[in-house]
């Protein structure tokens, strides 16, 4: 077992929420995201619009709620680019498909042991209206337990870890439940599995009955509001705002705020149209990562190429950890152009199935060459 490194930060002081809020200023597009490895052809840069983050604070119950709606509309873009053609191009430029990049992506991994990160909704199961519903397909299974079987690999995401394990199915894997807050390894079959322990973190455990007993106020409260729906994820919460209509956003974000309030110890996030309320502690999907590279024993170790499948604004905490270790690529599910630490794009989960396919390929064909 690994130490937890883990830091509580407490507000001493009445209510004080962060909001973590997306703001557009024009900047140049080339300075403002890092070049993968290799982006095929050339091409001047444009002048794009670059969501920043940037921290609102709603202190002493001010209000402004109209910023929350804002924010939760910013963070919620339509998955249909209304961005124009040269805006496209130039993002796929700098951030080029994983599938026509795969060669490059292979010839990195030469000498190293790939290690794969994937993301669950939005990456292997498609967005869908009711978060309960969220399968994934036959076909995306069989291509997960294969490349499970090849490489390391590990579920991460804003879930329960139990919920997606029912979904997924597959006892090979690592599971990286409630954004990397609730680690298992793998309960059989995985020749990467050490001696007869399975990896268990949970930095936030203090936090459970705090979590529950605001799941239970937050599912009395939000009744009110036709198509609000709170997930209890065991150590965060989510509560869901995509069949809500627009025109009752601000009622929702109001009942979430004043519940909060009594709840410093909370913080807010925003995904895909979905508000998250976690602990705050300095713990997320990049945390999750490095301790699982660490239970793997490549801490330190130059012999390892992570690749980190994902598709919302938390895994780009992920890709900011692979940035900085210098090590491996992070891979962005998007449709649309968005500012991201990641190397590469896929469009769709389907893509992300072909990129599995290809790489368990690619494993089988160079073992029968060796
Ligand atoms: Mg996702």
């Amino acid at each position: 077992m690994t130490n937890q490194n883990v830091v509580i930060s407490d507000t001493k002081s009445g209510f004080s929420m962060e909001i973590v809020v997306s703001m557009r200023e024009p900047v140049l597009f080339a300075q403002a995201v890092p070049k993968p490895l290799a982006a095929p052809g050339g091409g001047t840069p444009i002048i794009w619009t670059k969501p920043s983050l940037k921290v609102l604070e709603t202190a002493g119950g001010g209000g402004r709620i109209n910023a929350w709606v804002d924010s939760m509309r910013s963070s919620s873009p339509p998955r249909r680019s209304s961005e124009s053609e040269e805006v496209n191009k130039s993002w796929m430029l700098h951030h080029p498909s994983a599938l026509s990049m795969f060669e490059e992506i292979i010839k990195v991994s030469k000498g190293k042991q790939i290690v794969m990160f994937l993301d669950y909704d939005g990456t292997l199961s498609p967005i869908v209206e009711d978060p309960d519903r969220a399968f994934i397909s036959n076909e995306m299974r069989d291509a997960v337990r294969d490349i499970a079987h090849h490489f390391p690999t590990a579920i991460v995401t804003g879930r329960c870890r139990a919920k997606v394990y029912n979904f997924v199915k597959l006892s090979e894997l690592y599971y990286a439940g409630s954004h990397g807050m609730d680690i298992k390894g793998p309960t059989q079959g995985h020749r990467y599995r050490k001696g007869n322990q399975t990896v268990l973190c949970q930095p936030a455990r203090e936090f459970l009955p705090m979590i529950d007993e605001v799941y239970k106020t937050l599912l009395e409260k939000t009744k009110s509001v036709p198509g609000a729906k709170v997930e209890n994820n065991k150590f965060c919460l989510s509560v869901h705002y995509r069949c809500v209509e627009e025109k009752r956003w601000a009622e929702l974000a109001v009942q979430v705020k004043t519940v909060l309030k009594d709840y410093p110890k909370l913080k807010l996030t925003q995904g895909r149209k979905v508000l998250e309320i976690r602990p705050t502690i300095k713990w997320d999907k990049g945390n999750a990562l490095e301790f699982l590279l660490e239970s793997l024993g490549y801490a330190n170790s130059d012999d390892v190429l992570p690749i980190y499948i994902g598709d919302d604004r938390t895994d780009e905490d992920a890709f900011k950890v692979l940035r900085k270790r210098g090590q491996g690529f992070g891979i962005l599910v998007s449709k649309v152009p968005k500012e991201t630490n990641a190397s590469y794009t896929l469009q769709e989960p389907y893509e992300v199935m072909c990129f599995l396919k290809r790489l368990v390929e690619w494993k089988k064909s160079s073992l029968r060459r060796f």
